[in-house]
């Protein structure tokens, strides 16, 4: 295969694209990293094993061929509640009518559909609102049975198989991974992907569990769907490596209304505590079927930009939709299109957040400000964890944030990650060797000339994670350079 030149993107804000029937040819999955997906997202909501390790490989040739690290995120369905199947395919429930809801594995009717949850069934009171099709029909729980509960339709319509079930008003008493959850998992892990969603996080309790099975092999990214992940917001961020607003099912279980405010706050939220966060969910919604997006979707993804999203993403639009590739191409012009405005610039400079009180800190902010104060062409960090490159994009630099590491798994983690390019280094032992090749990467990868400064934060002794401790300031001298 052909060695490509590398692929270099010249924007903060990554996009994350969602594979799928659309998108499982391997010339289509191409022209999308080419139109600019930095992370494929592959959902264990639908597709087989199989499915998803085609995706994969396809994924890993690419990457070789563009000389660019990809992020891959597995994102793992949870506990989604469905009724059973109907009888003929569906029903029309009546404003008003009455409907129980049972354990009994038989196909749905007027009078009754089968919820095979016994939990939910248990733990109902009279009152609990039951949101069946993506809230487009409401039940509300008025006694329950052994068994079984009995509602009144509070909004009626047309509801068939398999439908899906949101309970807004209870923690509901299950856990965060089911078994056929754990069973994705451990083939997500197997395959080394760089992300794992977990779906319906309703506490801190559940990220924990699914940390105590991923441990670091893989950055947990929590999915924030249900009024209760926001009441535990906090918990929740600090024990994640990265959030999802997942506006879908939020949007069903808080009023539509609340929706733009969760995302503000929990975007903030995120920037403060240095977690990237993705904005997803219905951003180009319409592009299902029609070639160029709404107004209205140009704006929500600039203001998930103005926000101050790491990411943004694609879903139906790029699994199941007629114009993939024309959907991460507007995304991507937004992007740029924001990135490029003295609006967006200045209201990135008005958020940076002061350091806390570490060294490492300290110092990722000072070589924002030392860079941005002498126009270096980029902040070059070193780094082993990821964690120098992510206290640095925290900072929200206004030149380029390239980060060098030994690791690819690292250098795929940071593909999510706002305004960092990463790229795969050999392992260097000392500051000058460093110094050398952070010339060489600038060169590559901007348009530094000879006298050029950059400015390099490394932890030392090289090889170790954990603390950021040196700040450096260099320029581009001609004799350095291979
Ligand atoms: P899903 O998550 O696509 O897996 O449901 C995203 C969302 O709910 O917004
Ligand atoms: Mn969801």
């Amino acid at each position: 295969m052909p060695r490509l030149e590398p692929i270099f993107r010249n924007r903060c804000t990554k996009i994350v694209a969602t594979l799928g029937p659309a998108s499982t040819d391997p010339a289509v999955i191409e022209s999308l990293f080419r139109a600019g997906v930095d992370v494929f997202r592959l959902n264990f909501s639908h597709g087989d094993h199989a499915d998803h390790a085609a995706r994969l490989a396809t994924l890993r040739v690419l990457e070789a061929k563009y000389r660019r690290s990809i992020g891959v995120l597995a994102d793992i369905q949870g506990p989604k509640l469905r009724i059973g199947t109907i009888r003929g395919g569906y029903i029309n429930l009546e404003r008003g009518k009455a409907l129980r809801l049972d354990l009994r594995d038989l196909p749905g009717d007027h009078e009754r559909v089968q919820l095979p949850h016994r939990e939910i069934i248990e733990a109902a009171r009279p009152g609990t609102r039951l949101l069946l099709d993506d809230g487009n029909i409401r039940l509300g729980v008025k006694r329950v049975g052994d068994g079984f509960i009995d509602t009144e339709v509070l909004v009626g319509g047309r509801l068939s198989d398999r439908k899906g079930v949101n309970v807004p008003d209870m923690v509901l008493p299950i856990p965060a991974l089911t078994e056929k959850d754990r069973r994705d998992l451990a083939f997500a892990l197997e395959h080394d992907v760089d992300f794992v969603g977990l779906s319906f996080v309703q506490t801190v309790k559940d990220v924990q569990e699914a940390r105590d099975l991923i441990g670091d092999r893989a950055w947990i990214v929590s999915k924030i769907e249900k009024p209760q992940a926001v009441a535990d917001i906090e918990a929740i961020v600090e024990a994640s490596d990265g959030i999802m607003v997942a506006r879908g099912d939020l949007g069903v279980e808080l009023p539509p209304e609340d929706v733009p405010l969760v995302q503000k706050d929990v975007v903030a939220l995120c920037n403060r505590l240095g977690r990237p966060v993705i904005v997803a969910t219905q951003m180009l919604e319409s592009m299902i079927t029609a070639p160029t997006p709404t107004r209205a979707e140009a704006s929500d993804v600039a203001t998930a930009v103005f926000d101050g999203a790491d990411a943004v993403m694609l879903s139906a639009e790029t699994a199941a939709g007629q114009y993939p590739e024309e959907a991460v191409g507007i995304m991507s012009r937004i992007l740029a299109r924001v990135e490029g405005s003295s609006d967006w610039q200045i209201r990135t400079g008005e958020r940076r957040l002061p350091p806390d009180r570490s060294a490492g800190e300290a110092i990722a902010s000072s070589a924002r400000h030392v860079a941005d104060t002498i126009e270096a062409k980029a902040i070059v960090a070193y780094t082993q964890s990821g964690a120098t490159a992510l206290r640095i994009a925290r900072q929200r630099p206004a030149v380029r944030l390239l980060a060098a590491t030994p690791l690819g798994k690292v250098a795929r983690r940071l593909a999510l990650v706002w305004g960092v390019e990463a790229v795969v280094v050999e392992a260097v032992e000392r500051m000058a060797d460093a110094v050398k090749e952070a010339a060489s990467i600038c060169r590559r990868l901007t348009n530094a000339k000879i006298e050029d400064s950059f400015v390099i934060v490394a932890g030392t002794p090289f090889g170790q994670s954990g603390a950021t401790n040196a700040l450096r300031v260099s320029t581009i001298r001609g004799a350095q350079e291979p």
